[in-house]
């Protein structure tokens, strides 16, 4: 027994459960279930089963149990953040692990609350031609670690809204997160529309190539994307994929640097940078570039990291130990081509084995694997720049395209925007995300979008009646 009643219900017992760590302190903090590709399966004729019943409620009668089941999570919220705070690392307070366990209870709420009607496409000489949305099935939902229950709830709201049953495969690193936001959920829903399988890389193998799949909610790194369109071939599941990003911000000649100095600190450092959307590469105009760079380093210096149920916190530590060293790596990289470490640039050792410090990083080009790669960590390469459709020529030459951003003159800011390949362009802010507008990639940052209407209409079946 812990004193978080939420962990008590969802964690595994020791003998049947795999031990999982606090990231700040590697201390085991509870066990999560070992589910076979044979609980995947019961669990998707579960869902099958259950699904015709929960689509017969009708749009109403669900969005009614989706909103108490929004008001249990926000019941719970404070046992649903400290579980995120110490199997994910991020810190209770900012945009920390409580903002991430409130952020759930809202994207349920917007789910039920946004209204799908029937289009009329056309109405002359006696036709008229509706377009319905219809529930898909059965949709998977296919997390990652850096904000297990927000995303988890990303997938699962939408879809349950619009009829479907759910079956979902956390991260094998935050299952716990996962498995707590639906415990709540399934607290106030009917049995077999939300399930939860917390298995290894086979049943994420098997989940999107099962037959019984109906759509694929995939949030994750492009190569594991790929994956998924390969084993989607014989199911025809359809897929939404949200995938990795290496979000350009362009920071414009005349920008004031002090006035920008913290939205961009916390657009990169939102999370300790295990964020998708973070600003991972920054171009900064040469007339504003060293006041930038300092404005940056005098915050990496003083906002305090520590352990994520620390209420001091703001920072916290790398999830895991893999990405703990794909930062020291590409930081150690660019110090070996010479590379300038304006602050940061080693471990924070004395908080535990995976704080790596808020890194600043300056004298380095494209073709530096920080700036090529997603470091998805608290490090920044910072790129100096004089002429700015060289900046914007050199933000677009990512395969990745899912966020970016332009920082100065508005106006000056939006006619760049329009040049820069990317699902969200930001002005003056980056990484923020709304319920009601429409978040999704282009290029290998995956297709199909989330949220609002449009996150709607991505898990139903478009059907046409024609009378
Ligand atoms: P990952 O691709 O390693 O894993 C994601 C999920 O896929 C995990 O649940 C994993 O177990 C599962 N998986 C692994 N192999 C599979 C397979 N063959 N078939 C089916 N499932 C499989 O990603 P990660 O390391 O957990 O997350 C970090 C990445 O996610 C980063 O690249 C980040 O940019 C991206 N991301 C994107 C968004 C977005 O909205 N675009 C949001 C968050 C994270």
């Amino acid at each position: 027994m812990t004193d978080n009643t939420l962990l008590d219900a969802i964690s595994a017992t020791q003998e049947e459960g795999r031990p999982i760590p606090d990231a700040a302190t590697g201390e085991t903090m509870g066990y999560a279930p070992v589910h076979t590709t044979a609980d995947l399966d019961a669990a998707v004729e579960a869902a099958r089963a259950a699904q015709p019943a929960w689509a017969g409620l009708g749009h109403d009668e669900r969005a009614r149990l989706l909103r108490l089941a929004a008001d249990e999570i926000e019941a719970n919220a404070e046992d649903l953040a400290r579980i995120i705070a110490r199997e994910q690392g991020k810190p209770l307070n900012g945009a920390g692990a409580r903002f991430e366990a409130g952020g759930c209870a809202v994207w349920v709420r917007s789910a039920a609350d946004t209204a799908i009607e029937p289009e009329v496409l056309f109405e002359a000489e006696g036709t008229r031609s509706e377009l319905h949305y219809v529930p898909l099935g059965v949709v998977a939902a296919i997390g990652p670690w850096n904000w297990p229950a927000l995303i988890g709830i990303w997938q699962i709201a939408p879809s349950l809204r619009m009829g479907n049953a759910v079956v979902v495969k956390p991260s094998s690193y935050t299952p716990l997160s996962v498995l707590a936001v639906v415990e709540l959920m399934n607290r106030r829903l009917p049995e077999g529309v939300l399930t939860v399988v917390s298995g290894n890389r086979e049943v994420g193998a098997r989940i999107a190539s099962h037959p019984g799949i109906d759509k694929v909610m995939f949030t994750g790194s492009t190569e594991t994307g790929r994956e998924i369109v390969r084993s989607s071939a014989d199911n025809l599941a359809r897929l939404t994929l949200e995938l990795g990003g290496n979000d350009p911000g362009i920071v414009l000649p005349g920008a004031d640097a002090r006035a920008i100095a913290e939205g961009l600190f916390w657009g990169i450092f939102i999370n300790t940078g295990q964020t998708c959307a973070a600003l991972k590469r920054l171009y900064v105009h040469d007339s504003v570039h060293d006041e930038v760079v300092a404005a940056l380093a005098e915050l990496a210096e003083s906002i305090p990291m520590g352990p994520g149920t620390d209420e001091g916190s703001l920072l916290g530590p790398l999830t895991t130990p893999q990405q703990f060293e794909i930062v020291s790596r590409l930081v150690d990289d660019a110090r070996a081509r010479g590379a300038r470490i304006v602050t940061g640039g080693e471990p924070a050792e004395e908080l535990g084995a995976q704080f790596y410090r808020a890194t600043i990083v300056t004298n380095i080009e494209d073709g530096a694997a920080l700036v090529d790669e997603e470091q998805f960590g608290p490090v920044i390469p910072v790129i100096r720049y004089s002429d700015l459709d060289d900046a914007i020529a050199r933000a677009n030459a990512s395969e990745q395209g899912l966020g970016a951003s332009v920082w100065g003159d508005p106006g000056e800011a939006r006619r760049v925007a329009e040049r820069i390949e990317a699902g969200t362009v930001w002005i003056n802010q980056h990484g923020t995300l709304n319920p009601m507008v429409p978040f999704g990639g282009v290029k290998a940052s995956g297709y199909g979008l989330e949220f609002g209407a449009h996150g709607l209409k991505a898990v139903a079946a478009p059907k046409v009646i024609t009378v």
